[in-house]
């Protein structure tokens, strides 16, 4: 029987189910877009059983458009949109509020005031900022404002999960209540040394132990789906969250190696190897995909990346569409000394200065919307030089080359200025879509399909390489313009 591994990719805004072969590669892909609701300002909610049969549907659709039988499929991965919050009833399965999307900023305030007192200490013990992002002050919040839910929880009658762990918890007819390490991480309630639910957190954050999810490798069969959903029962082997999951579908599976997300924001995640990182600089230390010691991981982002193309096209009409950008950006030999720092919510690592706003600086008589096309582009690659260069400062390991995915990677010009402002090599791999491969890496592996990272490894193929050609005194002069122009932008 040829193996197939299925990868159920549940994200903020669809839930995509697809499907591989045993070499890794892509034979079909479905998804089901995800409604988000907005009740109040700053609130972001879904609705978990839409979030439920959007990727069963998914699911069976992909199964049924390549002609696989579910008892062909060796085994099923999961990974998912981090930190977002559901609480549900053991009994009935019946969530007993909406899911608290990672966006929501409900509870900033409550985050606020515990940074204050007590911020230290939960860097130290989890490795996060403390942050509205991260689940545990979006359980507490459920528990506060769900009549009856906080006794129901230390009664063992409410559940927590994040999305990985209610997809499983669904797909076992309730039989299965597990999470993995990279999951577990972005909830500010595990130890990120001991990869354990900590009880001064716990404590801390009011979450009875009873409502947490075990803590399982993301590489291990944990689980059959009940044989009705699908048509036959298939094993669970993999569950990561999606960044992590990226990390791994790029294969970045030893210290120094590093992906790069370019999609609305970029998300730069570099693997650190077996010891739990502290960071200087202001980064994320976070558990990588485990698939049996503990692996670990640095993770940055920066918020508006292709966000300030959609920016140009929709706000600005500067260009048409976000494809365009390449052709105007590459019409003139430089950006004629204009910079601009898309800094429209703040900027995020290495600076988090929430205060910092959007500036275009450098303008002259002599400036034209190219060039203002251009430093746009340019501005997603000096971002990213400013995380890259945070991670080699906290890892300690130089970054040999730069391993990207996501929507923007697909413009070229970034893709060679991103080489030569970074100085390093660019590598863009045939397959993007690695938060899916990454899981039904992880399953597969689990599931005995292969054997072997290093097997792994040699799917990973390049599409096309980009080498640094600048020179030094050019891209130092580059970048000092660029520091310049971040000084000017911040509160
Ligand atoms: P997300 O997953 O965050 O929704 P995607 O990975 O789908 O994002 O990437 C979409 C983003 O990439 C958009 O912000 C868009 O403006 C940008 N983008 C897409 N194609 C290009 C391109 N050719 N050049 C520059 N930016 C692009």
């Amino acid at each position: 029987m040829v193996p197939f591994l299925l990868a159920l990719d549940e994200g903020t805004t669809s839930a995509r189910a697809v499907l591989y072969d045993e070499r890794g590669r892509r034979l079909a892909m479905e998804s089901n877009p995800i409604d988000c609701m907005y009740p109040h300002p700053g609130w972001v909610e879904q609705n978990a059983d839409q979030i439920w049969s959007a990727q069963l549907d998914a699911a069976l659709r992909v199964l049924d458009r390549s002609g696989v039988r579910a008892g062909e499929v060796a085994a099923i991965g999961i990974t998912n949109q981090r930190e977002t919050t559901i609480v549900w009833e053991r009994a009935t399965g019946r969530p007993v509020a909406p899911a608290i999307v990672w966006q929501c900023r409900r509870t900033a305030d409550y985050c606020t005031q515990l940074a204050a007192i007590r911020g230290s200490m939960i860097t130290a013990k989890t490795g996060l900022v403390v942050d509205a992002y991260f689940s545990a002050s979006k359980i507490r919040w459920i528990l506060e404002n769900v009549p009856g839910a906080r006794k129901r929880a230390e009664d063992g009658d409410l559940l927590f999960g994040n999305v990985d762990t209610w997809l499983i918890w669904k797909l076992t007819d309730g039989g299965t209540h597990v999470t993995d390490p990279s999951n577990a991480s972005r909830t500010m309630l595990m130890n990120l040394e001991s990869g354990d639910w900590d009880d001064e957190l716990l404590a801390l954050f009011e979450a009875p132990r009873a409502m947490l999810p075990r803590i399982v490798p993301s590489s291990s069969v944990v689980a059959e789906t009940a044989a009705g959903h699908l048509g036959a029962a298939v094993p669970i082997a993999g569950i990561a969250g999606d960044q992590q999951a990226a990390l791994f579908g790029q294969t970045c599976f030893r210290p120094g190696l590093s992906k790069n997300t370019y999609g609305t924001g970029c998300f730069g995640l570099m693997h650190t190897g077996g010891h739990r990182p502290v960071s200087k600089n202001k980064l994320l230390a976070t558990r990588a995909a485990q698939v049996s010691s503990p692996q670990f991981a640095v993770e940055g982002a920066v918020f508006i990346a292709g966000a300030a193309v959609q920016w140009l096209r929709d706000s600005l009409g500067l260009i048409a569409t976000a494809a365009e950008s390449e052709a105007v950006a590459s019409s003139v030999p430089d950006a004629g000394g204009v910079y601009f720092v898309p800094a429209f919510v703040g900027l995020g690592a290495p600076h988090w200065d929430s205060s910092a706003r959007g500036t275009i600086t450098g303008l002259t008589r002599g400036a034209s919307r190219a060039h203002i096309v251009r430093a746009t582009l340019e501005s997603i690659a000096y971002q990213t030089r400013e995380l890259i260069e945070a991670m080699e400062a906290d890892s300690g390991e130089r970054l040999t080359e730069l391993r990207v995915d996501g929507g923007a990677t697909s413009n070229n010009f970034l893709m060679q200025f991103q080489a030569d402002i970074l100085g390093r090599r660019i590598v863009r791999p045939s397959d993007v879509e690695t938060t899916a491969l990454g899981t039904a890496y992880l399953a597969g592996l689990a599931a005995g399909v292969w054997k072997s990272l290093e097997e792994l490894e040699r799917f990973w193929q390049i599409d096309r390489a980009f080498e640094p050609h600048m020179s030094d005194p050019e891209r130092n002069r580059l970048w000092e313009g660029w520091k310049t122009a971040v000084r000017k932008c911040r509160g």
